[in-house]
């Protein structure tokens, strides 16, 4: 007999009850469900669509998400193939002083028409120059911290990095830094070598330093367009902004002026005149005033928009960069934002999105860590080995990075294998050999991945923020060493007289020599050469009294725990043991 399962779509997020009511089953059913997958939730907690879709297949159900959540919640920057040409964005990286700003504000200055150059009244963080009829958006360099969060992301802020380096000093630790961060986000790179006008100045030095970090100019056969230039005098502007063109042109860059606009914030402000305010860069489609948008988790309205130059517009097309008000709360440099039919949409979205954040970050319990902790603290490893899956390749390494920098002297974190898309069973045996933990960042887990890390006591832990991430694998990496154990000497007694001799717990008088003794040292019997046995302090009594604490010159009786053989005449030497918690280094 076939058997068709029966099929069911499901929200991104809803609640527990919301689910029982889909399937038509009492809550109870559901809540047990969710309790056997390692879920604990109740009645109105809210649960993603992974969450429930483990129930669903659980109950027999055949379940696929909601359309449009599916097209809203996973609006990623992907190249757009077909539309009219857009304007190249550009960043200029580099080392601190090679000329980033000068270069800047010289094309700033002399590629901006003159009427409306002299409209710049503010610095906003990117602009748009006009170089032979042609536009070029430039990010100006505070536009790193937004790279780095795009990147995070998996997503290209930028068409094309102009690499900055200084012809009287070469290349730097930044300079390396920015071609690394280039490279990774597959940027092609155009070098400018910055202040040939200086006599300090060495091109050629600095195209042998380009040539071992692999950038060699075409004069010596290499790929990479390598241009001299002086921010003083402009010699070799114009060549940089015809090969920024150029290599912009090779990757046919397009995009939907019709579309809703997407993007990302490239900086933020807050005015107090008008509350506040972003700078967007439109990656596709076109911003218009009244547009009703989400950015991270956050509803928006477009209240008014200004262009590079100050001036008041009412719309901005792809790469075109605008400052904007009408937001509730500060949006954050490299959020995403993305405009939606109405307010009402935008409100669900954000609300929607804000939750679902928080249920993924509810589905990593602290009895999970804990339970963790001490599975490996039990296996004795110093390292913590990780599957690590994520979304895209920008996240995948942003994530590697982070992870690189969280080490103790006795351990850190191994990534065992790595990959690009959803937990399957392939992440769970390559886990269980070298007994990992797989780790997801902005990925489902496949249900039978699920149920097969059950049976085998894998852990799964997922997450959508990183730095939920990084602070979960710190706890568990720090509280799975075992703490180290630091013992200081307090004091010494000899012993006068057995009072009382269980077997293990005796009343012993003794005679404080020196130091402090509390309750809680361990204390450690000798006769002559040869060791007696060890105990703890219980009690300490002065006469009838009990007290905190015994010094020389007097008596006193202790309550020991030990099963130690101690006789009158023993010595006794007391310490105190601290348990020191491993620390990052
Ligand atoms: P940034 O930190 O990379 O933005 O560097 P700046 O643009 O602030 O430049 C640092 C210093 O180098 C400033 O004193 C500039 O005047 C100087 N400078 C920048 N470009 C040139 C150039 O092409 N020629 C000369 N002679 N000096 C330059």
């Amino acid at each position: 007999m076939n058997e068709e399962k029966k099929k069911i779509v499901l929200p991104n997020l809803m609640t527990v009850n919301e689910l029982a009511e889909s399937f038509s089953v009492p809550v109870t059913v559901v809540i047990k469900q969710l309790l056997s997958n390692g879920v604990l939730a109740t009645i109105n907690d809210n649960i993603d669509f992974e969450t429930a879709a483990i129930v669903a297949d659980d109950l027999g159900y055949d379940v696929s998400p909601r359309e449009e959540d599916v097209s809203s919640l996973a609006p990623e920057l992907k190249r757009v193939e077909t539309g009219e040409p857009r304007p190249p964005i550009v960043t200029v990286m580099g080392h601190v002083d090679h000329g980033k700003t000068s270069l800047l504000d010289y094309i700033r200055k002399t590629k901006i028409t003159e009427k409306e150059s002299g409209g710049i009244t503010q610095h906003i963080g990117a602009y748009q120059a006009e170089f032979k009829g042609r536009k070029i958006t430039f990010l100006d360099t505070p536009g790193h911290e937004a790279f780095s969060a795009i990147r995070a992301q998996g997503a290209k802020v930028t068409d094309v990095v102009i690499l900055v380096v200084a012809a009287d000093e070469g290349i730097k630790p930044q300079t390396v830094e920015a071609i690394e961060l280039a490279r990774a986000a597959n940027v092609p790179i155009v070098t400018a070598i910055t202040k040939i006008d200086r006599p300090e100045a060495n091109i050629q030095r600095v195209e042998q330093e380009l040539a071992a970090h692999n950038i060699i100019t075409e004069k010596w056969g290499g790929k990479d367009v390598i241009v001299g230039v002086s921010a003083k005098s402009g010699e070799g502007v114009d060549e940089l902004l015809d090969l920024v063109l150029l290599t912009a042109d090779l990757q046919e860059l397009k995009a939907q002026k019709q579309a809703p606009a997407l993007g990302f914030v490239i900086e933020t402000k807050h005015d107090p005149k008008v509350g506040y305010t972003a700078t967007l860069l439109v990656h596709n489609g076109t911003l218009r005033i009244g547009d009703a948008f989400v950015v991270g988790v956050r509803a928006g309205k477009v209240k008014s928009m200004e262009d590079y130059l100050g001036k008041r517009v009412k719309e901005a097309g792809p790469s075109v960069p605008v400052r904007v008000t009408g937001f509730g709360v500060m949006p954050n440099a490299g959020e995403l934002f993305e405009v939606v039919e109405s307010e009402k949409v935008a409100r669900d979205l954000a609300m929607s999105k804000a939750k679902q954040a928080t249920a993924r970050r509810i589905s990593v319990t602290s009895s999970d860590l804990s339970k963790l902790t001490a599975q490996i603290r039990a296996s004795r490893s110093s390292q913590i080995a990780v599957v690590l899956k994520a979304d895209m390749q920008g996240s995948l390494e942003a994530i590697k990075n982070q992870l690189a920098k969280i080490r103790t002297d006795k351990g850190e974190i191994k990534i065992i294998s790595e990959g690009i898309g959803n937990i399957s069973e392939s992440d769970v045996l390559s886990a269980e050999g070298e007994k990992a933990i797989v780790v997801g960042f902005k990925v489902d887990v496949a249900p039978s991945a699920t149920s097969m890390a059950k049976k085998d006591r894998i852990q799964i832990l997922t997450y959508d923020i990183i730095y939920n991430l990084t602070d979960d694998l710190t706890k568990i990496l720090l509280e799975s060493i075992e703490p180290e154990k630091v013992e200081t000497q307090v004091g010494k007694a000899t012993v006068l007289k057995i009072f009382r001799d269980d077997r293990n717990e005796k009343i012993v008088g003794m005679k404080v020599v020196s130091g402090r003794i509390t309750i809680g040292n361990v204390v450690r019997f000798t006769r002559g050469e040869e060791e007696v046995g060890e105990g703890t302090v219980k009690l300490i009594k002065h006469i009838a009294e009990e007290v905190g604490e015994a010094t020389p010159g007097t008596d006193f009786g202790f309550l020991i725990a030990t099963s130690a053989k101690i006789q009158p005449d023993d010595m006794a030497e007391f310490v105190k043991v601290d348990y020191r918690k491993a620390k990052l280094i």
